[in-house]
């Protein structure tokens, strides 16, 4: 069956994103399937499953497509928290 689920571009290079499958244990039986960019090899680290990979890959294309909102930190800020960690 052809897999259905959409992935969107890597947020970091806009690279085109594939899944990465890796076949069920011959012991366990658990399979695992992840995310990974096929331009700049970011990962998403991918979940072990019992389930269908249809399944499995619902699961993976959501939290990969999912995308941050929140805004970054001013610049004032980040010096501000690396000094503190920097400072003893
Ligand atoms: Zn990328």
């Amino acid at each position: 069956m052809a897999c259905s689920h959409v992935l969107l571009a890597c947020p970091f290079c806009g690279g085109a994103a594939r899944f990465v499958d890796r076949g069920a244990d011959q012991g366990t039986g658990v399979a695992c399937t992840g995310v990974e960019c096929t331009s700049c090899s970011v990962r998403f680290p991918g979940v072990s499953y019992f389930a269908a990979v249809d399944v499995a890959r619902e699961f993976v294309a959501a939290q990969w497509n999912q995308r941050s909102t929140a805004r970054p930190l001013a610049v004032g800020r980040i010096k501000h928290a690396s000094g503190r960690l920097t400072t003893h």
